[in-house]
Formats: C-alpha cells, structure tokens, sequence
C-alpha cells in the first residue's frame, strides 16, 4: 500500500514496521522521516502483513 506523506510536514513516512507482542498479536508503527510523529497501534491479526495493511490505513486516514 502506497503511504500518504505526512499529515504534519508534509514529509515522506518510513516503511511500516511490525513487532509480534504475542501469539496472535501485532505491534505495528510508522514513523516519519520529516517530523517526529510515530504512529503505534497493537492488532489482534493473523499475520503482521495485515498488521501492517491495518497501520497503512490509520495513516492515510489521519486528519
Ligand atoms: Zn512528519
């Protein structure tokens, strides 16, 4: 999924990364590049792909 640039400064989002917390439970964040605006969320998914998918969505969704 192609990430919007940042809601904030305008500059280019990092790659969405995924850390697996438990068995069927996903920590995924994007970072910027341009500002210090970390987005983290924690997903009860069946794989970090859609862990990740779901962090893309928040971002390009934000205000
Ligand atoms: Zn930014």
């Amino acid at each position: 999924m192609k990430l919007d640039p940042c809601k904030f400064c305008g500059g280019a989002p990092g790659d969405p990364r995924d850390d697996q917390i438990e068995f069927d439970s996903w920590v995924a964040s994007i970072d910027c590049t341009g500002c210090d605006i970390t987005i983290t969320m924690q997903y009860s998914v069946d794989s970090p792909l859609l862990a990740r998918e779901r962090i893309s969505k928040l971002w390009n969704s934000k205000p």
